[in-house]
């Protein structure tokens, strides 16, 4: 990645780590799921309203660091007005992008700007930053009456 991108990337994780979107909780919600990561600290609460098998509405509540409160928050930008089912494959491409060293074009053009968390691939504390929110989210899709609380361990 050249050093133009690799700022401009930095800037959409600062600027999204500082001013979350959606960061409110949410009225009537099919699911509020927490999510915690003890390695780092951070703890958020992740509310989902879905109609007809599609996410209408997305919000969160919480704290932890930088990279945590912008994953949530990108997430729940994306997640506005997808099915479950594209939320799912969300999911799994979210954890290609975060996992695999050389992810392909088509999961980083898939994703859009949720890409820029891939360069947490090299950090790997911080890929439970940056995966908690969606772990939240296909832990409250996969029960949408589950209140436990889903642990990055
Ligand atoms: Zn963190």
């Amino acid at each position: 990645m050249n050093e133009e991108l690799r700022a401009l990337y930095q800037e959409v994780i600062i600027d999204h780590g500082r001013h979350p979107r959606n960061f409110k909780k949410l009225e009537h919600p099919s699911f509020c799921q927490e999510g915690y990561n003890p390695l780092c600290g951070d703890h958020l609460k992740l509310y989902v309203r879905i109609e007809n098998n599609t996410i209408v509405d997305a919000s969160f509540e919480g704290q932890g660091c930088a990279i945590s409160m912008a994953a949530c928050s990108l997430l729940t930008e994306r997640i506005k007005n997808t099915s479950i089912v594209e939320a799912r494959k969300l999911f799994d491409a979210f954890q290609i992008l975060v996992s695999d060293a050389n992810p392909p074009e088509k999961i980083r053009d898939y994703l859009g700007k949720l890409s820029v968390l891939g360069g947490v691939r090299d950090f790997p504390v911080r890929i439970k930053c940056a995966t908690l929110a969606w772990h939240a989210l296909k832990a409250g899709l996969d029960d949408i009456n589950n209140k436990k609380v889903v642990s990055t361990e």
